[in-house]
């Protein structure tokens, strides 16, 4: 057990009374050697003292194995996620099914896959109640919610074979701007219901046109088509050259090339892109 520094106390007390105020995004900023670990190891004790779970985060091995040694000293119970560390029960496709350790309470999705029954199967190894445990915590690095949702997202089964999931109905996860927290923007369509960041409305822009209705018959499709092909043979000019080829393949005049020319670098300009430096060689 170490003894910590008043100064070290009153940064905690500090630190607490802000969160107490409101503030969930708190920095705590402490010179070389005032001991940060030690803060933290103190708080990280509070916190297991009442059964609650704490992911300390470090880019540095170095400061892994410091910040594990202190936790010993404070006799902190802990495991490393550590990549070719072994106290991190790394598995391939080992425990996605059948294994039943209720008290496991994080997940580590490190493998995509399109099947929501893997997705569903790996999670809930995790999400069964032990008393050791008031949630679990799942850190997906495949992206695997967005491709299918929230584990706890409401879904339709059926026993004809097929899972009735049409395509349109698209998980509406939203990722926080601010704080990166992944989250149901049909629950909470306003703000991120972890930092409070409100989400920006996006602004729809309605075009009107005035167009005469036209009777699709085969030849006004056939039209429609040709004028398509077209736009893509356009659209698929990347160099001035490729233009002047065009041009001449279609016996345009000479100047044609140059006016889509310089349409194509006026766009890629106002939207930000390079432009090519290429000019005709023809
Ligand atoms: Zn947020």
């Amino acid at each position: 057990m170490i003894d910590l520094r008043p100064y070290q106390h009153g940064a905690i007390g500090n630190l607490r009374a802000s969160i107490g105020a409101g503030n969930n995004r708190v920095l705590l900023q402490a010179a070389t050697g005032a001991g940060k670990t030690i803060i933290a190891c103190e708080m990280i004790r509070r916190a297991t003292d009442k059964s609650k779970r704490v992911i300390f985060i470090a880019h540095r091995k170095e400061i892994i194995h410091q910040t594990s040694g202190k936790l010993d000293a404070f006799g902190i119970d802990h495991g490393i996620i550590m990549a070719s560390h072994g106290r991190v029960n790394n598995h391939v496709g080992l425990f996605i099914e059948g294994l039943d350790v209720p008290a496991a309470s994080c997940c580590i999705l490190a493998r995509p896959t399109k099947s929501l029954t893997i997705y569903l199967q790996a999670v809930g190894r995790v999400m069964r109640p032990h008393e050791s445990k008031t949630d679990c915590i799942i850190l997906d690095c495949a992206g695997l919610t967005y491709e299918h949702g929230f584990v706890d997202d409401h879904r339709e089964w059926t026993l004809n074979g097929k899972i009735k999931r049409p395509k349109d109905d698209a998980p509406a996860v939203h990722i926080c701007e601010e704080c990166f927290a992944a989250y149901s923007k049909a629950q909470h369509p306003h703000e991120c219901p972890e930092c409070g960041f409100e989400t920006p409305t996006e602004q729809r822009e309605t075009k009107h046109a005035d167009v005469d209705m036209v009777e699709l018959t085969k030849d006004v499709m056939a039209q429609i088509r040709a004028k398509r092909i077209k736009r893509l043979e356009v659209g698929k000019c990347k160099t001035l050259d490729d233009f002047i080829e065009l041009g001449k393949l279609r016996g345009y005049k000479a100047g044609w090339a140059y006016i889509k020319w310089n349409e194509r670098k006026a766009w890629l300009q106002s939207h930000g892109y390079a432009v090519p430096s290429e000019e005709a060689t023809a």
